[in-house]
């Protein structure tokens, strides 16, 4: 399997120079050259997670590794998970299930690509005999998910621009509260954009850069965290009817990459009837599947810090192969433009748009109510990223036939404020939370302004 740019210019790639590359130099994002078709019927009879990821991962790798090698790789790739068979579902009523993809380290759902991308950056750069630097900023859970993930490769040292602001305590000490020598947290003066657009400018100038070194991109685009989420799709699917009948998900989304996920899968031979697109009151998404209008306005802070974003960098996928028919052409054109010019699309087109997607956006008000419902109704206590989602599913209920999957995608307790502001009482605590909270934290401070972050990451390796 080889891969190209939704942008036309990158083509032909392995695996492997898609993993360390992550964006495509023409300013795209990589896809696969066609959907390889997962074998439901050898699935089927299958029982636990690590099998399903060995049908699916391999289809991706081929261009770079060996199936027994990855296969391998797989038996160790995903550890650190509360729960044996690392998901969990939790059944609301005959027809609402919840696949709770938060009992990893970092107690959200992030940890499946980043683990699955940290073994896979951590075998190249072995095979290679080079080392890498990962740099990426955070608004909240990637960060945390990418240290834990890399901080027990030795020829990873991790980066991270942690913005003031709308993050969780726990959060935040998720990443300054590690204490490893290739790991390096900084708190960064300005916002998220702020943080990302230096991020941007070192991935431009490499400038702190050794000779003969990686930088690494964490962020959801790298197609290796799409690989990772899709396993736990088909796995849901074979979970909850051995793939035998479509199920809607509804998911919670900032960036589009779980909802691409999903629709990966589904081209890969996973049964789907709908997939619920659930967005809080960053709503660029809603406006384009209700209106046809992909718009970006300034970011709103919410209590679902982890989805608040301007633009959803994985829509450029969608748009790509789903919409535009693969034509890179198009797709560019589009992009050239955006954001100065909102990306509207050819009507006749858009209007396939509900034979897939349903979409909703839930504002913070109407996200605590349905924490409270599920609280209330269900005993059920759910973080407000998966309320925003479970919201969605309780406006459209009638609308969704068959089963019906909310994604969960971090532990409640990693959101204490929320929950204290529905006024849920959250009693039993993951001890890694716990223990995290009582850890002094260790910090470099630093300007967006200047070059300091650029001289710090030289000093540092
Ligand atoms: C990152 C994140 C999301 C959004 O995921 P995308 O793939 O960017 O859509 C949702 N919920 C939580 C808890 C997250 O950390």
């Amino acid at each position: 399997m080889l891969f190209h740019s939704t942008r036309g210019k990158d083509k032909d790639k392995t695996f492997e120079q898609v993993l360390m590359q992550g964006l495509a130099k023409d300013g795209g994002l990589y896809m696969p050259n066609n959907w390889p078709k997962v074998d439901i019927h050898k699935l089927k009879d299958f029982d636990n997670f690590i099998d399903v990821a060995k049908e699916i991962v391999p289809l991706f790798t081929d261009s770079s590794f060996h199936k027994a090698e990855v296969e391998t790789l797989l038996d160790d790739t995903w550890h650190d998970f509360d729960k044996k068979d690392l998901i969990d579902i939790f059944e609301v009523d005959d027809s609402i299930s919840i696949l709770e993809l938060f009992h990893g380290p970092t107690s959200a759902f992030k940890d499946f690509g980043l683990q699955l991308a940290a073994a896979f950056f951590n075998k190249t750069l072995q095979m290679q005999n080079k080392t890498a630097v990962v740099f990426g900023a955070t608004s909240g859970d990637t960060g945390s998910a990418a240290i834990d993930a890399c901080k027990e490769f030795e020829l990873i040292k991790s980066f991270i621009l942690i913005p003031e602001g709308n993050m969780s305590e726990i959060q935040r000490k998720q990443m300054t509260t590690v204490n490893k020598e290739n790991v390096f947290p900084i708190l960064a003066s300005g916002t998220f954009d702020d943080c990302q657009d230096i991020v941007k400018k070192g991935f431009r100038e490499r400038t702190f850069l050794r000779d003969d070194q990686y930088l690494l991109a964490v962020n959801s685009i790298n197609w290796v965290r799409i690989i990772g989420q899709i396993c736990y799709y088909f796995y849901a699917s074979l979970k909850m009817n051995k793939l035998s009948e479509p199920l809607n998900f509804s998911v919670p989304t900032g960036n589009f990459g779980n909802v691409f996920a999903c629709y990966a899968a589904s081209k890969m031979g996973m049964p789907l009837s709908k997939i619920v697109v659930a967005v809080n009151s960053n709503d660029i998404l809603d406006r384009f599947f209700r209106n046809n209008d992909y718009s970006k306005l300034k970011v709103n802070e919410t209590i679902s810090p982890s989805m608040d974003i301007s633009v959803a960098s994985n829509f450029e996928r969608l748009l790509y192969d789903f919409y535009l028919d693969c034509n890179s052409d198009l797709c560019s054109r589009l992009y050239s433009k955006f954001p100065e010019e909102s990306i509207q699309i050819n009507k006749s087109i858009w209007n396939k748009t509900s034979d897939l997607f349903i979409s909703y956006s839930s504002d913070d008000a109407s996200t605590y109510k349905c924490m409270q419902f599920y609280h209330k109704n269900f005993n059920y206590i759910m973080d407000p990223h998966t309320a925003v989602a479970a919201d969605a599913v309780k406006r459209f209920k009638e609308k969704l036939q068959g089963n019906t999957i909310i994604l969960s995608t971090a532990h409640p307790a990693k959101f204490p404020l929320a929950l204290e502001n529905a006024g849920i009482l959250i009693k039993n605590l993951p001890k890694k939370l716990t223990e995290v909270l009582n850890k002094s934290e260790v910090a470099k401070k630093l300007s967006t302004t200047d070059n300091s972050i650029f001289e710090y990451i030289k000093e540092n390796n």
